[in-house]
């Protein structure tokens, strides 16, 4: 038996840092990020439709997609923000189940998929939350303030532009009302290590 878990956050929240500690007590690791940008890599199908829809302004010189061109476009408008789901959604939802059924078939014991809008799907009944089902599903919560301040630390946004991606999303605690279990990623790195572990044991019991 699997146990399949689909694990999200807010941004800067903890996902990657909370995934690398899960690897490390043997799950399978299936990012929903990666598969974004292997689906749509230089001379893919994805990327050729992503051209024809908003134009060859998205590709740079090198032919992968210019995603600085792109985010313009669809920060300022939700229907292109669709259209964008639309086409890279469907294949990256396809090979997060390829690779769900590898796993299981390899006998694996847990697997986690990683996926950043993992709750805003279940809200509305679209995305991998329409189409996996999932043994349990894990929030990793951190105060708004530290989301913030790791933003500026990791990616050298400005104050403003860090508080600014925050607030777009879905808040982090009405996702963590949603989940199953919320692992408190606001202390040490030690802390959190502690509460995986705990879920793990607790998931493969
Ligand atoms: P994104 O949404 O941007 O992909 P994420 O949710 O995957 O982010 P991480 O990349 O895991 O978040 O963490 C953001 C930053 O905060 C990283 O630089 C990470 O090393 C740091 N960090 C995460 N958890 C802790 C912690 N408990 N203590 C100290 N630093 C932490």
């Amino acid at each position: 038996m699997t146990f399949v878990i689909g694990l999200s956050g807010g941004i800067g929240s903890g996902k990657s840092t909370v995934d690398a500690m899960l690897e490390k007590l043997g799950a399978v690791l299936i990012d929903a990020d990666s598969i974004v940008h292997e689906v749509q890599a230089p001379g893919s199908p994805v990327l050729s439709e992503i051209a024809a829809a908003f134009g060859s302004g998205v590709i740079d010189a090198d032919g992968a997609l210019d995603r600085a061109a792109l985010g313009d476009v669809i920060f300022r408008d939700p229907e292109a923000r669709e259209k964008l789901g639309s086409i890279v959604h469907p294949p990256v939802i396809g090979e997060m189940v390829r690779r769900l059924y590898e796993a299981r078939q390899a006998g694996e014991k847990l697997v986690v998929l990683d996926i950043p809008l993992l709750f805003e799907g279940k809200k509305t009944g679209t995305g991998a939350a329409a189409v996996i089902r999932f043994d349990a599903t894990v929030a990793v919560w951190a105060p708004e303030e530290l989301q913030i301040e790791r933003q500026i630390s990791r990616n050298g946004y400005d104050r403003e532009e860090a508080e600014r991606r925050v607030r777009a999303q879905l808040s982090l605690d009405e996702k963590c009302d949603m989940a199953d279990h919320v692992i408190d990623n606001s202390g040490s790195l030690e802390d959190t290590e502690r509460q995986v572990q705990a879920l793990v044991e607790q998931f493969l019991a």
